[in-house]
Formats: C-alpha cells, structure tokens, sequence
C-alpha cells in the first residue's frame, strides 16, 4: 500500500508568495511494521551486511546500569500486544562494562528506493545507520554511525550475516527498533521559519498570520510550522526541524563546509500540531480532520525508537566529501 499525505489545509505559497522561491522537497518514508528484506530499505530490518566483514561495535565505556529488557522479551511482549517486564541487569560480564557492545541496526536506505537521497561517498548509493545501545558518560551521551556501500558491489559478495550480534540487555524497551518497510513518498517543504532561516519580514508575516489564526480558532488553529513547512516523522532530504535548539548552522568538522540534511529520524510519525500530514490511508473517510487519523502504534509509533526526550535526529553529510564524517545533531 502507498501513503499519500493530503493536501496542505491551505495554499503556502497562496498565502505567502515570498516562500516560492524556498520551496524544497522532502521524501517521507512512512515505516510501517512488516518483514523488509537485507535487499530492502526499511527501519529495523536485516542489514545487507557481507559475513566476512566484522560488524560495528562501540568500545567506548558505557554507564553501569541497574536494570533493563531482553531482546527476546521485547519481540515476545510485542507479538503478545504486551509491555514487556524489566528484570535487573545481568551484572559482571555485562557488555559495556567488560568489553565491547554492538552497535544495534536502525536502517538502511537504497537511493534506487528513496527519491531525493543524497550519494555517499565515490557514488555511494547504500547508507546504514547503527546506534549504540548504551550511553556514555554523565550527560547519557549516545554514539551513532554511518556506513556508505555500494548497492551492487555489497550485493556480490554471495554470504550475508544472517544474524547480527546482539546484546543481552537493553535499558529500555525503545532501543530496539520493530522491522518496518517503507513507503517513500515526496512532498514540498518549506523552511523552519525562526532567526535568519527566512528573510526577517517574510518571517513577521507568518507569525501574524499565526496570531491571526489562534485567535479565530483557538487550539484548532493551523500553524506554519505544525501544518505548512515540514512533515513529522522519518524523512530524507528537506529542511531541518529546530524545534527544542531554534535553528543552528552545522558546518563539516573537517573542512568547515555547511553540511546538508542527509535524512531525519523520528519516534514519532505524527504529533499534536501536525495531524494534518496523517496520509489519506491512515483515517478513516467517514470522519473529517483531527477526528479522521486511526490510532494505534503501528502508525502513530511504528518503529518503536525513540530519539533523546523525543526529539527529531538530523543527520548532516558534507556535501564537499561525503566521506567527511557526519554530524547528529537532537533538534
Ligand atoms: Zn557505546
Ligand atoms: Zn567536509
């Protein structure tokens, strides 16, 4: 099935003239649970993974924790419709505290699946995201990775790892991404409209007519960025959301460059202020607007991660060398 996103309530650029020559497009990737395949792009499924090359693990020290969940019962209390239960923590010998932890597969993007993503590094057209499941150091920092591949070459290499390593104990419940196929769609997209994202009068206009808005329909009123500029949930390409920073520029580490969006991760594929981009496919036809979005995890919170205190993950590529490394920035 595809996911089509409605039509905006109203025109952008109708309204706001200016805003045309900011026009940008973003594809979504509206995951959805289902059984992807190492050939597939998906959030949480197998990786195309050759299984004599070694799979990333995090050697940094991570925090001692007290408790937390099996894999094997986070799978179990899902397929049951069930929380799983905590249990303490597997003490000495755990991973982190004695040795390495694997990093955990979040997804893997083809560009001859998604519309609008970028090439990685000598034409790159694979990209695979791990997370480290543990955190590190006082502020509960998280270590994230990027591996580029050529599609066609990794697909040559015959043997595939057909089950990654895993640790034994996760903190929580949400490190664990539940497999999801994608159903990439574009959609125009507009800037975060706050500080000099847009030219200073063009932003005052959008903020009255914010004003105006409140004021007529009081917590059912539209809002340029819930409603008019970027999509919620997983999406590649784009503007990025500066929701909890305000806008930042994020430039390259190694050479300085302005990075770009390489994609967006989210725990969440809709939210209070941005039911209006629920695809068509997710509501009901009998009911109209809010009303109309079905409820339910597997649309709502599909892939079941979650990023910092539910934020938006923007991952930055340096689009002077793609091989420069990436930068993640909470938003
Ligand atoms: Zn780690
Ligand atoms: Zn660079």
């Amino acid at each position: 099935m595809t996911r089509t996103t409605p039509a905006r309530p109203v025109s952008v650029e109708a309204l706001f003239p200016e805003l045309a020559s900011y026009r940008g497009r973003t594809t979504r990737l509206h995951p959805r649970p289902g059984r992807p395949g190492m050939g597939d792009s998906h959030v949480g499924g197998p990786m195309l993974w050759p299984s004599d090359e070694a799979w990333p693990v995090c050697h940094e020290a991570h925090r001692p924790e007290t408790e937390g969940y099996a894999p094997a019962e986070i799978r179990s209390a899902r397929a049951a419709g069930v929380w799983p239960r905590s249990r303490p923590w597997t003490g000495a010998g755990a991973p982190g505290e004695e040795g390495p932890v694997p990093f955990v597969g979040l997804g893997q993007f083809f560009r001859r699946d998604v519309p609008g993503l970028a090439a990685g590094p000598d034409g790159a057209d694979l990209v695979q995201l791990f997370r480290c499941p543990l955190t590190h150091g006082p502020h509960l920092e998280r270590r994230y990775l990027l591996r580029w591949r050529q599609a066609a070459e990794t697909e040559r290499a015959g043997r595939f790892l057909a089950a990654p390593p895993e640790v034994p104990m996760l903190r929580w419940e949400d490190e664990l991404p539940e497999p999801c196929v994608l159903h990439p769609e574009e959609v125009d997209t507009y800037p975060w409209a706050e500080d000099d994202t847009l030219p200073a009068p063009l932003i005052d206009l959008i903020d009255a007519w914010e004003d105006d808005q409140a004021a007529e329909h009081g917590p059912d009123a539209l809002s340029y960025q819930g409603d008019l500029s970027i999509p919620p949930g997983w999406r590649v390409g784009g503007f990025p959301s500066w929701a909890s920073t305000g806008p930042m520029t994020i430039r390259c580490e190694t050479c300085a460059t302005p990075m770009r969006l390489l994609l967006t991760a989210d725990g969440y594929e809709r939210d209070a202020s941005s039911h209006s981009w629920v695809p068509l496919e997710d509501r009901d036809p009998s009911l109209e607007g809010k009303a109309s979005a079905l409820s339910g995890q597997t649309i709502g919170r599909p892939t079941r991660l979650r990023f910092g205190r539910d934020r938006d993950l923007h991952v930055f590529t340096c689009p002077a060398a793609p091989g420069h490394p990436p930068r993640w920035v909470l938003s």
